[in-house]
C-alpha cells in the first residue's frame, strides 16, 4: 500500500476538496481487513523493539472534526500492543491550571519518553483552529502558533521523537451520518454532544482553518498525512500502514547487553 500520495509536502498551500473523503483503494473490504490482520505481530514486533531499545519514541497526532474517527483510530491503532509502551493522552478544554501556562506546556508534559509511543487524540493543533474559529485568538496570534508549533516540533525530532500527524478527512455528509447514529444509538449517545452541531455550522471556517494549519505545519520531519476516513476500514488500513513504514524506517533495533551472556551461569 502506498501512503506517499496521502503526504503532504512542506511548503505550499494544501487544498482540502483536492483531497477524496471516500477512497476505497484498488482492492476490497475483506481484502483490506486481511491486510490489517496480517500487519499486527509485525507492527507488535516493531513496538516490542522500540520500547526494549529506550533510544527512540515516537508521536502520532490525531486530528479530526467532530465523528471524524479519532476515538476508533485509537482504538485500531492500540490493538495488539503492549499497552505498557503505549500512551494516549485525549486533550479537552484546557483547565484553568492548563490555561494560566503558555499553549505547549500541557502537551509537552506528555510527549513521550525515550522507548514510548504516544498517541495524541486532539493536539496542541486545537490551540489554532478552535480557539481561531471562535475568535479567541488573532490571525497575527495564529501566525505566532504556528512558530512556537514548528519550533517545537523541531525541538521534539533533534531529540529522539519522530512525529506523524493524522488529519481523519470526512464528508459533511458521512459526518451527518455519524452524528445522527450517535442520536439514535443508545450505546452511542453518550458521545452526542449538543454543541458539536454548533461546530458543524462553522464547517467552512474549520476547512480554511485546517488547510492553514497543515499547510504551515507540514515538514519532512514532522509531515501531515490526510486520511480519506469516511470508511473507515481504509482508514484503519491506511494508518496502519503509515504507522508501520514509520516504525521500519525508525529500525529499533534490541540493545546488546552489557555482559557476555556465555559466562553468566545461573545456579
Ligand atoms: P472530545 O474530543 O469530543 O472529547 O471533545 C473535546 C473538546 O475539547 C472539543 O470540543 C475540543 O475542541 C476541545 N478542546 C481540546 N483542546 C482544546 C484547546 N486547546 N482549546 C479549546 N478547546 C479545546
Ligand atoms: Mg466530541
Amino acid at each position: 500500500m502506498n501512503t506517499k500520495k496521502y503526504r503532504v509536502g512542506e511548503g505550499g498551500k494544501l487544498k482540502l476538496s483536492a483531497f477524496k473523503t471516500n477512497e476505497t483503494g484498488k482492492g476490497s473490504e475483506a481484502e483490506a481487513l486481511a491486510r490489517i490482520d496480517a500487519r499486527r505481530p509485525r507492527l507488535a514486533a516493531l513496538q516490542e523493539r522500540l520500547y526494549a531499545e529506550g533510544q527512540q519514541s515516537l508521536l502520532m497526532v490525531l486530528q479530526a472534526r467532530d465523528a471524524g474517527g479519532k476515538d476508533g483510530t485509537v482504538k485500531h491503532v492500540m490493538y495488539g500492543l503492549n499497552p505498557q509502551g503505549v500512551t494516549v493522552t485525549s486533550f479537552k478544554v484546557p483547565t484553568p491550571l492548563e490555561l494560566s501556562h503558555d499553549f505547549l506546556w500541557r502537551v509537552h508534559a506528555v510527549a513521550p519518553a525515550a522507548g514510548m509511543m504516544a498517541v495524541f487524540n486532539r493536539s496542541h493543533y486545537e490551540d489554532v483552529l478552535v480557539t481561531r474559529v471562535h475568535g479567541l485568538i488573532g490571525e497575527a496570534e495564529v501566525k505566532r502558533r504556528y512558530e512556537h508549533i514548528r519550533a517545537f516540533e523541531a525541538l521534539l525530532n533533534g531529540g529522539h521523537t519522530r512525529i506523524v500527524k493524522l488529519y481523519l478527512h470526512v464528508s459533511k455528509e458521512e459526518q451527518k451520518q455519524r452524528l445522527q447514529a450517535r442520536l439514535d444509538d443508545p450505546e452511542k449517545r453518550w458521545k452526542f454532544n449538543v454543541g458539536d452541531l454548533k461546530e458543524r455550522e462553522r464547517w467552512d471556517d474549520y476547512t480554511k482553518a485546517y488547510e492553514d494549519t497543515i499547510s504551515a505545519t507540514s515538514s519532512r520531519t514532522a509531515p501531515w498525512y490526510v486520511i480519506p476516513a469516511d470508511h473507515k476500514w481504509f482508514r484503519n488500513d491506511l494508518i496502519g500502514q503509515i504507522l508501520q513504514d514509520t516504525l521500519e524506517n525508525m529500525n529499533p533495533q534490541f540493545p546488546e547487553p552489557d555482559f557476555d551472556p556465555r559466562t553468566v551461569e545461573i545456579k
